[in-house]
């Protein structure tokens, strides 16, 4: 029972430093988040130790009588919460669940849809070295010269190519897709419709967004990113796809489930569910939009920094710089500098190359947890697009990065 700290202070070191990190630093990564200490306890706890391949009540080993409880809640809170009628909350992350989904709805050689990853799609949705890519026929979509999905594309190549499966959802995208359209065109086109809702899920818990799970015959999502909770996947959909998906969970793809971060997740729906939820995801929303604004302005553009599709309605924003002098690289090296974490992003047709790119994905959730308030999320949109220009004094940018730091504590109670 020896502590960390003490059976090995090099790993503890390096928790404790990324605790100071993410304390004394403003977290801007879209798909990042602080999850609760509640959920962190759970997933620290004895329930690591526990083999329990199967589902509840259906194990393959002896003593399942309290993961089956837990799980058993996380699939119950999780249907509720989104209305859905078949939940697994068994992948271990949001990989997993679509690898999962898509053999279940798919045979190697299928053709699937999916939005381009230059265009803010995500590496499972048929990127070439991805098991998507490698083992399906792909057919990408993209987004138009505003930004926004061409949909008239999305029904032209579903009705050329007749893909088994058409996947709506986006890493890096800053706005709502319209899952009605989505639902017509693969109905025309004889397709099942994969909704990949890993980035939005949280504003969907909260009603702040459109729920894509009356429209999907499958929804799959991560549970870290909005949601809040803790690594992790899960995979939604209509009962007649229950054993279909069961089985390509496990045994199809998975071993003994993370019955620790299962009941992990079942904390992070419980809190989901809740009216302080639902107010944070609203200062998220708040703060990519003041974030958005305040980043299109005048003395802001005359150094050639402008916003993807001209602001947003989801969590991020997406940063063009194909007329800064500053490329993708840069922009993420100098935020770092004064102390706030982003990623470069290539933006769509980007002109530098991938580990470079023109573009930045900054996104609020991790400062909306951390209790941000609009007039905080302005002074943070000052910040960086003072970072931004030519002429920049770091240490008064530094001075400022702290202080909102210092103003909204991160985990007081851990050290
Ligand atoms: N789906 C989307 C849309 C994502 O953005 C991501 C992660 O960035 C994933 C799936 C994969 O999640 P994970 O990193 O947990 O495998």
């Amino acid at each position: 029972n020896t502590p960390l700290h003490e059976l090995d202070p090099d790993v503890a070191a390096a928790v404790d430093a990324e605790l100071h990190r993410q304390q004394s630093t403003l977290e801007m990564i879209a798909s990042e988040n602080f999850a609760p200490v509640a959920v962190m306890e759970a997933q620290g706890s004895v329930l690591t130790n526990k083999y329990a391949e199967g589902y509840p009540g259906r194990r393959y080993y002896g003593g399942c009588e309290h993961v089956d409880v837990a799980e058993q809640i996380a699939i119950d809170r999780v249907k509720d919460l989104f209305g859905a009628e078949y939940a697994n909350v068994q992948p271990h992350s949001g990989a997993s669940a679509n690898q999962a989904a898509l053999f279940a709805l798919a045979q190697p050689g299928d053709t699937i849809l999916g939005l381009d990853l230059a265009h803010g799609g995500h590496l499972t949705h048929g990127m070439r070295l991805n098991f998507s890519g490698k083992q399906f026929d792909v057919v990408a979509y993209h987004v138009d010269e505003n930004g926004l999905v061409d949909m008239a594309e999305v029904e032209r190549l579903a009705k050329e190519h007749r893909p088994k499966v058409i996947i709506a959802g986006w890493s890096a995208y800053p706005r709502q897709l319209d899952f009605a359209e989505f639902r017509r065109i693969a109905d025309e086109a004889g397709a099942f419709l994969w909704v990949d809702m890993a980035h939005f899920a949280g504003l969907v818990a909260a009603g702040l967004h459109p729920n894509p799970v009356p429209f999907a015959d499958v929804v799959t999502s991560t549970t870290h990113k909005t949601l809040g909770g803790p690594r992790g996947g899960i995979i939604l959909a209509k009962k007649e796809f229950a054993k279909k998906l069961n089985s390509s969970v496990f045994p199809g793809f998975q071993g003994g489930p993370l019955e620790h971060v299962i009941a992990a997740k079942a904390v992070s729906f419980k809190v989901a569910a809740s009216d302080d939820f639902k107010e944070r995801q609203q200062r998220t929303l708040d703060g990519a939009r003041i974030l958005a604004e305040r980043l299109v302005r005048d003395d802001v553009k005359a150094v050639g920094v402008d916003v993807l599709s001209g602001g947003t309605d989801v969590h991020l924003v997406l940063v063009d710089l194909r007329n800064s002098e500053l490329d993708g690289q840069q922009a993420e090296d100098r935020l770092h500098e004064v102390g706030i974490t982003v990623n470069r992003n290539a933006i769509p047709n980007d002109p530098r190359p991938p580990m470079v790119t023109s573009g930045l994905r900054i996104g609020t959730p991790a400062l909306a947890t951390r209790g941000f308030t609009a007039e905080d999320f302005a002074e943070v949109a000052d910040i960086i697009a003072e970072t931004l220009k030519p002429s920049y004094d770091t240490e008064s940018l530094k001075a400022r990065v702290s202080a909102l730091a210092d103003k909204h504590p991160l985990y007081p109670g851990l050290k």
